[in-house]
């Protein structure tokens, strides 16, 4: 009986020592045999079970990472050799991951021409329609009770037709009801109250995406029906203004830092416009490149479930934006500079407070969001403020001042958004009374 189970006992180590020792070995020289024959499949299925056993042998990292780059690379290899390039272990394997994902990014940027393309992200998310869904449809408020001059509606569905045509591939139909429009375009009341020492500073439209989890619901495009002093909009001003909203609606959620794309935004062009603002603005070919680019990327958030998506002929995004950090930094340096540019304008704060917590700086980021209410000079703006104040309270564990901040927030503006926020808080909350070191 003893000698039995001592006999059972020396097998299974035997076992072991094969499969963790001899094993690798083993299946590496079976797969670089196979590689080397243009076997790939089964270069693979050796490599891959080998590297299962042993993740940090060198040779085996290697081989499977020269055998994963045989292959098509479609978004599960891209994500594969991506890992490796970025891992910790300086090795060949890395070395050749590194090289193979430098010759992608080459290869894109030679096929789609200069673009902004890594300015495009959204929470460091790529969200975009899925062009399966196409035409999107586009519910345009009706302004017959609003006595807004007629060429509103025409300017805007010509905005429309002009990125229609000028991408090649984007298309839009209108419909009768906000309902289940994709995109909707609203006006609102301008509140002028931002209009100081002489000058006017002022947003002339914004467009906010709604998401839920990883779908995205709706782009509201909001257009004010006046300027600061009272004025309908000039149709240039309507023109450049629309033209670069939707730009951000097709998912382009960020800016170009060159003057001339029309997604550029400074402190007298598309988007806020000073009274005097300068000619009709068009696209450039950056700004077509980037959003042909923006269709080919695997999106986070789109209007179908992801397992729908259709990932034939995609680019995993971080081959071109880099991993979180990299593009954390980008949106940092981005945002300080465009409050260098505007100092007055409370948005600005937002996005360097959203930078600088996505750091994790949170002291920074608090600053920044105190400022930004400070400069508030719309409802909008300021429970924007106090959304983010009370989300970085939240993250930092100081939820009684996360409450506060959303439940004002919540009355400024009330939403479903705020709501879900203050949910979350109070059971961070009673978790943490539960759990003292959750404090
Ligand atoms: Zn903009």
């Amino acid at each position: 009986m003893k000698n039995k189970r001592l006999y059972i006992l020396t097998l299974i180590l035997l076992l072991l020592i094969i499969i963790f020792y001899y094993a690798p070995e083993f299946l590496l020289n079976k797969g670089k045999a196979a590689l080397l024959k243009g076997d790939y499949l089964s270069a693979y299925k050796n490599l891959n079970l080998a590297i299962t056993i042993k993740r940090y042998d060198k040779d085996i990292r290697f081989y499977y990472v020269k055998t994963l780059t045989k292959f098509k690379s479609n978004i599960k290899i891209q994500k594969a050799i991506y890992k490796f390039s970025e891992s910790i272990q300086n090795d060949s394997a890395k070395l050749l991951a590194g090289t193979k994902v430098y010759d992608w990014k080459y290869n894109i940027y030679r096929a789609y021409g200069e673009n902004y393309i890594e300015h495009v992200s959204y929470d460091n998310k790529i969200l975009r329609w899925d062009i399966n869904t196409f035409p999107l449809k586009v519910y345009i408020e009706n302004t017959s009770d609003k006595n807004l001059p007629n060429y509103y509606i025409s300017e805007i569905k010509r905005c429309f037709s002009n990125w229609k045509n000028a991408s090649g591939f984007i298309n839009f139909t209108y419909v009768q009801t906000p309902k289940n429009a994709d995109i909707v375009v609203k006006f609102s009341d301008f509140d002028n109250s931002n209009c100081k020492e002489g000058g006017c500073k002022y947003v002339v439209a914004y467009t906010n995406p709604i998401v839920k989890g990883s779908r995205l619901k709706q782009m509201i495009i909001t257009v004010y029906e006046r300027d600061p002093y009272g004025r309908f909009l000039s149709t240039k001003e309507l023109h450049n203004t629309v033209l670069h909203e939707i730009g951000h609606a097709l998912g382009i959620m960020g800016h170009s830092d060159n003057p001339s794309d029309l997604m550029y935004m400074s402190t007298n062009q598309p988007q806020i416009q000073s009274s005097s603002s300068g000619n009709f603005i068009f696209f450039t070919s950056n700004d077509i490149n980037t959003l042909k680019l923006l269709y080919k990327l695997l999106p986070d958030i789109t209007n179908v479930p992801l397992s729908q998506v259709n990932n034939k002929g995609l680019f995993y995004p971080p081959v071109l934006l880099g991993n979180e950090r990299t593009v954390n930094m980008r949106k940092l340096i981005d945002a300080q500079n465009y409050v260098k540019k505007a100092p007055n304008i409370s948005g600005g704060y937002i996005d360097l407070g959203i930078a600088f917590a996505e750091l994790g700086k949170i002291e920074e980021a608090k600053k920044s969001f105190n400022k930004a209410l400070a400069l508030a000079a719309t409802e909008n703006e300021k429970a924007l403020a106090y959304y983010n104040l009370a989300v970085v309270s939240m993250s930092n564990k100081k939820y009684k001042d996360a409450i506060k901040y959303a439940e004002i927030s919540k009355t400024i503006m009330p939403s479903e958004e705020i709501n879900d926020l203050i949910n979350s808080i109070r059971q961070y909350l009673s978790l943490s009374m539960y759990n003292p070191q959750l404090k």
